[in-house]
């Protein structure tokens, strides 16, 4: 059993699952196991299907990082939380444990994946701290290491060369959070949109459940890949190739295709369509996450897919 945590570290309830988009779920052969790989609990199975152990699981979110199609992501609004963050010039992103010491929180920082590290150094200029200083004492300490990790791999890769810097900060002490200057006008605005944001929480709360279902036919490019389309689209031509080339797949057909459209009903996203019958599918790029069903359910073994950058 899990420590119980005496101050709020996020939980199970921070998860959405949708069972017909786990690739295991849609093809038995599928070898994907990156949730079951990332997860410090041993919280994840999908051998007969995904299921996530509430009493096991703390809420760290790293599985939404890694999962490539969409089938375990996290309920909040990260849009939300990066308007926040605009308005300051040099703003803080916490946690649920540190809110009171944050302009945006989110329910752990072992959700920032790539895609949202991405945009937040291409929306945001100046510096962006994020507050780790209840990281060491929280259950999900160990997403410590990998948020670290992902970090540094990022600004060595130049990170696209982003407007924004990251620092981190775990002592309290040397934590500096500006507050927003608000005038008579922003004052409202904000406030009606706190207001906006607590009506939404109460309709998701009544509407949506945590386990989301939907008919294995429908196809969704999973958020993460919405949300870096979205920072691709504001960006000037250099930095929008960077991205390209570093997060983005090249699938090609080899003569061995018969056509079949097979790949069309697996792929989850919606990045192969039918356009004729007779033909090879047709490949969306920007819909892809390279998540490889689509290679592992030609029954002809045509398809190859390589990240755009080889
Ligand atoms: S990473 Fe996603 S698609 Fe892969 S097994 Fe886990 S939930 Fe299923
Ligand atoms: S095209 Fe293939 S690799 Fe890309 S998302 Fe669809 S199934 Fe996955």
């Amino acid at each position: 059993m899990p420590d119980q945590p005496s101050q709020p570290c996020g939980s199970r309830d921070d998860l959405r699952i949708e069972q017909s988009r786990c690739l295991p779920n849609r093809y038995s052969e599928s070898s994907c196991r990156r949730c079951v790989a990332i997860c410090p609990r041993q919280a994840i199975s999908v051998d007969e299907h995904l299921r996530v152990d509430p009493n096991r699981c703390t809420g760290c979110l790293l599985c939404t990082t890694v999962c490539p199609s969409g089938a375990l992501e996290t309920n909040q609004p990260f849009d939300t939380c990066l308007a926040a963050l605009r308005k300051i010039e040099k703003p803080t992103l916490g946690c649920c444990r540190t809110n009171a010491s944050a302009n945006a929180t989110l329910a752990c920082l072992g959700g920032l994946s790539d895609e949202h590290l991405l945009s937040l150094v291409h929306s945001l200029t100046g510096t962006l701290q994020l507050n780790l200083s209840s990281c060491q004492e929280c259950p999900n300490s160990t997403m410590l290491d990998r948020l670290t990790e992902r970090l540094r791999r990022l600004a060595d890769q130049g990170t696209g060369q982003g407007k924004c810097r990251i620092s981190t900060v775990e002592d309290e002490v040397a934590l500096r959070v500006e507050q927003e200057q608000l005038n008579r006008r922003s004052f409202f605005s904000s406030f009606r949109s706190v207001l906006f944001q607590s009506a939404a929480v109460v309709v998701n709360a009544t509407q949506q459940s945590a386990d989301h279902r939907s008919e294995y036919a429908e196809k969704r490019v999973p958020e993460r890949r919405q949300l870096l389309n979205r920072t691709l689209r504001a960006l000037p031509t250099e930095p929008g190739q960077w991205i390209t080339t570093h997060y983005s797949h090249q699938l090609t057909f080899s003569k061995n295709c018969s056509a079949c459209q097979g790949c069309v009903a697996s792929c989850p996203t919606g990045a192969l369509r039918t356009k004729d019958r007779k033909q090879r599918p047709e490949f969306l790029q920007l819909n892809c996450t390279g998540c490889g069903l689509c290679v592992e359910f030609c029954l002809d073994q045509a398809i190859t897919l390589s990240p755009a950058r080889n």
